[in-house]
């Protein structure tokens, strides 16, 4: 049933990372009232897919990111705002600035920030969903013990991938890296080491066909896409580091995105209809941190509180 609850905030923020946590502070240290929808069932965003230390935060180091996590939420859980978990949002109405929820819940706001962060982009291939956690891993730092004497697969170019390469290389039997690319976008410090390393075996111009498996992952089907040759090779574990992209689709059509989907905003994080604010790494930031997503979050509700203030 459509309409059940309608409910209105200062503002809405849509994403629970350090982004919309920062955001929800700021709101609460300014007097605004304000709601945060997080579509999983924790608030933190990719802090929790974070299993390295973090030494780049200004004023405190954290051994990975669920520590750092659980100091934002310390501090948050001081101040007063509301919270919905594990919510579908069905329809945001920029203009009107109202929100459906899937279940019928309608929140309206003066503003919105959409603070709803990036995902790590998926190969689309077959078997990929299948074996989430049954060989394709998560990171290569969490699941370093799990690949020891075992063949394991990275797939990417980038830093990412090739850091990953020199981590796992350490206790699996082999590592094996593919890259659609001749060229890598990785820093010469780690494709210099990658390249020289006694485990590993790169494939370039090679794309990731299918996976396939029983239980667990055991082969990958791999496509030369220079020649078009096919070949199967075996694997117990995968590793996927293609990069990220950002959580924007119920905004296309409505706001302006750049040409890869991260929302265009003004120094003031306004996006292209006025009372929509964009924070952290949905927008784009130069520096996609924890520090710009906190600041950036900052910034929204500042300017949000001087506009409906004016
Ligand atoms: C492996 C790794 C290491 C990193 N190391 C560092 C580091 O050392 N130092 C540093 O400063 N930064 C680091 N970062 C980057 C930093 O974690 C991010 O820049 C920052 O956490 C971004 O926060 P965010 O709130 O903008 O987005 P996110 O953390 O992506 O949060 C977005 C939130 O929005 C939610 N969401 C998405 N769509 C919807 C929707 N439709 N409805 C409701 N909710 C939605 C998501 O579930 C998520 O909770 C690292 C990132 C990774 C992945």
């Amino acid at each position: 049933m459509l309409d059940q609850t309608r409910v209105k905030f200062d503002v809405v923020i849509v994403g629970g990372g350090i982004a919309g946590l920062s955001t929800a502070l700021w709101c609460d240290e300014l007097g605004l009232s304000a709601l945060i929808l997080e579509e999983k069932k924790e608030l933190g965003g990719q802090l929790l897919w974070v299993h390295n230390e973090i030494k780049n935060y200004p004023g405190r180091e954290a051994k990975n990111g669920r520590e750092l996590c659980d100091a934002f939420l310390e501090q948050i859980g001081k101040r007063q705002f509301e919270l919905r978990l594990q919510v579908r949002i069905a329809k945001i109405d920029p203009e009107k600035k109202e929100i459906l929820l899937a279940d019928g819940t309608k929140f309206a706001a003066r503003a919105v920030v959409i603070a709803t962060g990036i995902r790590r982009r998926k190969l689309n291939v077959a078997g990929e969903d299948e074996f989430q956690e049954r060989g394709i891993i998560e990171s290569g730092k969490k699941n370093a013990d799990s690949v020891a004497g075992k063949k394991v697969l990275i797939v990417g170019g980038g830093d990412a991938a090739f850091e990953n390469a020199l981590i796992l290389s350490e206790a699996a039997e082999s590592v094996t890296l593919v890259h659609r690319r001749k060229d890598f976008r990785a820093r010469p410090e780690f494709t210099e080491k990658v390249k020289n390393h006694p485990k590993v075996t790169i494939f370039t111009e090679t794309a990731v066909q299918k996976i396939s498996g029983g239980e667990r992952v055991e082969s990958v089907e791999l496509k030369n896409l220079s020649n078009g040759e096919t070949r199967k090779i075996a694997v117990d574990a995968i590793l996927i580091r293609i990069g990220v992209e950002p959580n924007t689709e119920q905004f296309r059509g409505t706001l302006e995105l750049d040409e890869n989907g991260y929302i265009e905003v003004n120094r003031n994080c306004e996006a292209s209809i006025k009372g929509i604010f964009a924070v952290g790494d949905a927008a784009n930031p130069l520096a996609p941190t924890v520090s710009s997503a906190a600041g950036m979050g900052a910034t929204a509700a500042k300017v949000i509180f001087s506009l409906l203030n004016l």
